[in-house]
This record gives structure tokens, C-alpha cells and sequence, in this order.
């Protein structure tokens, strides 16, 4: 973990946002970036226990990262915020937009459903939903690993 060395396109997301490119930040990003499902703030601790960042330091990147809309806040109804990459949807587990999640009430985990499913959030179809504000549609139930 000498070098400061982040791929090209974590330090263009950054710049984009107007954000610097720290190694705090480029870590934290692609820790949930590179997740198949949305993480917490305690699981991205996990991921990152071996980079020397501290739990603060983390937590602040992600409130940052999702200030500026390179992570996305999901809510799953357990009072646990977990964030997700924000893409263009071309490249999973990257999504365009906000989009419905599954949620195992047997084990917590949380995974998204795709961007184009039945169940997309939108403040339109809603009455009395402020529009641009976020919208979570879950679907609850148990994951396959629950079962047996
Ligand atoms: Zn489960
Ligand atoms: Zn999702």
C-alpha cells in the first residue's frame, strides 16, 4: 500500500465531482464500487482492514462520495444506510438510477434488483412523493442460503 497509484477512471470520477483524488477516497470508492451488493459503513471497514483507514475516515468518504453522487444511500428498513456505485448501468453492479432491493429478513443481506424491473422507484407515480427526493421500494423475503 506504498503507492498512491488509483486507475484512471476511479481519479476521473473524483475530478469530475470536483472532489481530490486521496487515497482515502479512490479506497473507498472502489470498495463499493467493486461490490456485487451494497455495503455499510461497518462492512466497508471490513474490506478495508488491512489499508490502515480508520472507521471516521471511512465514514466521512462515504457521507462525501454520496454528497456528490458517486455512491448512492440505501435505506433496507433496518436503520442500517448502505451505499451503492452510481453508473450508467452498462456495467452491473454499477446502476444508472434508483431501482428496487431485495432484502433477506432471515440474514440482512440486501441486493439490488435491475434498473429496468417492476418495481422502479418514481416520485411520478406516487401521490404526495416529493419529486427528487429518493423513493426505496423493497421487496422482503428469503435469500436462497436462508432456506436450507
Ligand atoms: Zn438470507
Ligand atoms: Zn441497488
Amino acid at each position: 500500500m506504498a503507492e498512491q497509484r488509483a486507475p484512471l477512471e476511479t481519479e476521473q470520477h473524483l475530478r469530475r465531482r470536483g472532489l481530490r483524488v486521496t487515497r482515502p477516497r479512490v479506497l473507498v470508492l472502489e470498495s463499493v464500487t467493486g461490490a456485487a451488493t451494497p455495503l455499510s459503513h461497518a462492512d466497508v471497514v471490513v474490506r478495508l482492514a488491512a489499508s490502515g483507514l480508520d472507521r471516521a475516515t471511512i465514514y466521512r468518504n462515504l457521507q462525501t462520495l454520496a454528497d456528490v453522487g458517486l455512491l448512492r444511500r440505501v435505506e433496507a428498513g433496518d436503520r442500517v444506510f448502505r451505499f451503492e456505485g452510481v453508473g450508467d448501468g452498462t456495467a452491473p453492479p454499477l446502476h444508472a438510477v434508483a431501482h428496487a432491493h431485495f432484502v433477506c429478513t432471515a440474514c440482512g443481506e440486501v441486493r439490488c434488483l435491475p434498473d429496468d424491473g417492476p418495481f422502479r422507484p418514481n416520485a411520478a407515480d406516487v401521490p404526495g412523493a416529493a419529486k427528487g427526493r429518493p423513493l426505496e421500494v423493497q421487496l422482503r423475503g428469503t435469500c436462497e442460503a436462508c432456506v436450507s
